[in-house]
């Protein structure tokens, strides 16, 4: 195993200052350990503006003396970096499933940004003690998809993990079929999961490790919880807050993310480990992205449910540091009310209403469900309803061409038209505003195929022409409308399973 191979050489590095707080939890919390590296690792793609955010200067990925890429794909550390696999447990499709852990990633430490430190973790390098059956490494296609998706997510403004680099290898992995081997290097505030804190109450049974979680946690991202008469309460209810409102982003744009497990939550609140994900093309509630789903259990419209069953799960795993049941209750009951406000006003910026009137979340529900009547397209509906004209006898037809039952539309589109000029809404201002909430550009799953088939050819420029794109999701790009198009035919065969 990797652990026995001997540390690789430091490099010189760019000026980085690193904190490496989480290193300091010490051993209970992760296996100290070197990466497999790729065999003959080339570059697959680069996000600049992620680079940028991290301090490095432009030429980080080329300078030779930095082997940057020896560096994103296991073979080397950077002066600083201490690689390590943390361990973590969780619930997997409702069911406990043990202990689990960075089976295939690595942090490789915490670096001092201008917005704040930032962790620094590779995915795909190889095997650590929480590989299970697995081969610790992933394949190109599902690297690209992260990447990709990670950085799209930033850009449309949801609390998302990032990504810095895809790299890739002749290094062939089986999975339905023989594939290739990549790394994909993410970036956040903290890979910390919800399954981190299940782990040493139920797995561990530490409850002293489970509070030096619990305060580490609430010193590095929570500080104002460490000032309430009961922290660990006000560290529960803040977290319920944050999936409260992530929930509102993936609702309010039409992300599903697949896999909701208790290990791929974020104690932060931000979309993390993307796998068989996936947009909204022709609206459905019912919708699941993951192939491998056979129950729905993640399907669209439950995963505001399912956030607040993880939190209930994150919540017993609190429980040894609450003064009972009732507080851990009391704590997640904000979600009731945070979570149905978050949304509605989002979709209430979704359709230009301004203010709130008694009538808005039967406006709203009304659309939703002529939009999953017809199967209109969720982000083009949108995008297209910012055109909406107010004017006496305007027949709005670019929307209004969406939908099948154009009689049902008319009938909305009269209850609307009343309400936005009841408050004086002026057509040019409205749209701006939509414009500016409502996606152009999001990453449909055909997209990304497209760029992923070229990627296995060989010719990366693709995904990185799609990053460019998916970096503006909601300025026009007029000369880039194709990638707003309706999916093609094809893309309804396209599946996305956990294998990746
Ligand atoms: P996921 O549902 O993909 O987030 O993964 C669930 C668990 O399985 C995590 O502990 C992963 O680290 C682990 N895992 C997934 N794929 C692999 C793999 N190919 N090799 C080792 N561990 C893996
Ligand atoms: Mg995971």
């Amino acid at each position: 195993m990797s652990a026995v191979l001997p540390a690789p050489p430091a490099l010189e590095s760019p000026p980085l200052a690193w904190s490496n707080r989480f290193r300091r939890l010490g051993e209970r919390f992760f296996t100290a350990l070197n990466a497999q590296p790729l065999r003959e690792p080339h570059w697959v793609a680069i996000s600049e503006p992620c680079a940028r955010a991290l301090g490095l200067p432009d030429d980080w990925w080329c300078r030779d003396a930095w082997q940057a890429l020896g560096v994103f794909s296991g073979g080397a550390l950077w002066p600083g970096m201490r690689s390590l696999a943390s361990v973590y447990s969780g619930h997997q499709f409702g069911a406990w499933a043990g202990q689990l852990g960075d089976g295939r990633a690595l942090w490789l430490g915490e670096v001092d940004t201008p917005a704040g430190p930032q962790e620094i973790q590779i995915k795909g390098s190889g095997l650590t003690p929480y590989s299970r059956m697995g081969d610790g490494r992933a394949v190109l296609r599902s690297s690209i998809r992260e990447f990709l998706c990670s950085e799209a997510m930033h850009h449309l403004g949801v609390p998302t993990t990032r990504a810095l680099c895809v790299t890739g290898s002749p290094l062939p992995v089986r999975r339905e079929e023989i594939e290739t081997a990549a790394v994909v290097t993410r970036v956040a505030p903290s890979f910390i999961r919800f399954g981190h804190f299940e782990h040493f109450t139920h797995t561990a049974d530490d409850v002293d490790a489970l509070r030096q979680l619990a305060d580490f946690v609430i010193d590095s991202h929570y500080p104002a919880c460490r000032d309430a008469p009961q922290p660990y309460a006000a560290l529960l209810e803040a977290v319920t807050r944050r999936t409260a409102d992530l929930m509102a982003h993936w609702q309010a744009v039409g992300f599903c993310h697949g896999v909701m497990n208790t290990d791929n939550l974020s104690i932060l609140g931000l979309t993390i480990d993307y796998g068989p994900y996936g947009f909204l093309d022709a609206f459905d509630p019912g919708h699941v992205c993951n192939h491998s789903d056979h129950q729905g259990r993640y399907a669209y419209a439950r995963q505001p449910n399912v956030a607040f069953w993880n939190l209930h799960a994150l919540a017993q795993a609190l429980l040894p540091l609450l003064t009972d049941g009732d507080e851990a209750l009391a704590a997640l009951e904000s979600y009731k009310s945070f979570f149905p406000q978050a949304l509605e006003s989002r979709m209430r910026s979704k359709l230009g209403l301004t203010g709130e009137h008694a009538g808005d979340r039967e406006l709203i529900d009304g659309l939703l469900q002529r939009m999953a009547q017809d199967k209109a397209d969720f982000s083009i509906t949108f995008r297209r309803l910012a055109e909406f004209s107010t004017a006496a006898g305007a027949d709005n037809h670019a929307v209004r061409d969406l939908f099948l039952d154009r009689e049902a539309f008319d009938g909305w589109a009269a209850h609307y038209r009343e309400r936005l000029l009841a408050v004086g809404s002026v057509d040019a201002a409205r749209r701006l505003a939509m414009n500016q909430v409502n996606p152009k550009f999001v990453l449909r799953n055909h997209l990304a195929e497209v760029a992923i088939r070229q990627a296995r050819g060989g010719d990366f420029s693709e995904v990185q022409r799609l990053l460019k794109v998916l970096q503006r999701p909601f300025d026009e790009q007029s000369e880039q409308s194709a990638y707003a198009d309706f999916p093609p035919d094809w893309a309804q065969h396209i599946e996305v399973s956990c294998s990746s």
